[in-house]
């Protein structure tokens, strides 16, 4: 395997880009001037989910969910970023954005880290089926990791949050226990303070995430920003 940080010859340039068609233009579609692409793009006008590599220095990010209200074709809130050394985060899991997950061949039990922006529903609506499903379809060494801002008071935070989602499902939880469980039905809730901009709430395999307070309707409401793996 070629290492993806050496620059592309041009002959792979493009054969990457044209994909055997000689189109001849670097600066359509995806790319810029001056803006070469990795190795791993097959096309600068098209991505075709699922067929190119992320590279080490790299992250693709896809937005599966990006409004309030649910239709058909568009879900609330939800972007995935994946890394190059496999790792994917969740950034919200609004309601309707697994079936983005699901058509773009993420399988739910490797989506175990979700990063909440704010506790408005239509973030976080899909995180009970995602706990139940994930779990159900092979999440049974992991937990899923939850992490999200404090409130003004404990009933305002995440770990509050999260407590109640937990008593919703416990008829739920029960009828799932037939099946294999293993850690499928443990949750982690990592809830920072949300005051503390700028303050670091995973730093894992070389992955930092620090988040801090955004101006949203009410105390909690949080950005967040990730290096990669840079
Ligand atoms: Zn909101």
């Amino acid at each position: 395997m070629t290492d993806q940080r050496e620059p592309s010859s041009p002959e792979d340039l493009q054969a990457a880009l044209t994909g055997g068609v000689p189109l001849g233009r670097w600066n359509e579609g995806l790319m810029f001037e001056g803006i070469n692409p990795t190795p791993g793009l097959k096309s600068a006008s098209n991505w075709f989910p699922r067929s190119e590599t992320v590279g080490p220095d790299e992250m693709r990010i896809t937005f599966m969910g990006t409004a309030p209200f649910i239709r058909p074709g568009q879900m609330n809130t939800s972007i995935l970023i994946e890394l190059g050394n496999g790792e994917k985060i969740i950034f919200d899991i609004g309601e309707g954005s697994v079936a983005n997950y699901i058509s773009a061949g993420h399988a739910l039990n490797e989506l175990d880290k979700v990063f909440i922006t704010h506790l408005h529903v239509d973030h976080y609506g899909a995180l009970p089926y995602l706990y139940m499903f994930g779990g159900w379809a092979g999440r049974w060494h992991k937990k899923l990791r939850v992490f999200g801002p404090s409130g003004r008071s404990p009933e305002f935070g995440t770990a509050h949050m999260v407590e109640g989602m937990k008593q919703m499902l416990t008829w739920h939880r029960d009828a799932f226990s037939v099946f294999p469980v293993g850690q499928g039905h443990d949750v982690e809730v990592n809830e920072f303070d949300f005051r503390d901009n700028g303050g670091v709430i995973y730093d894992e395999n070389g992955v930092k995430v620090i988040h801090w307070q955004r101006s949203h309707a009410k105390d909690g409401a949080s950005g967040y920003r990730s290096n990669g793996m840079g």
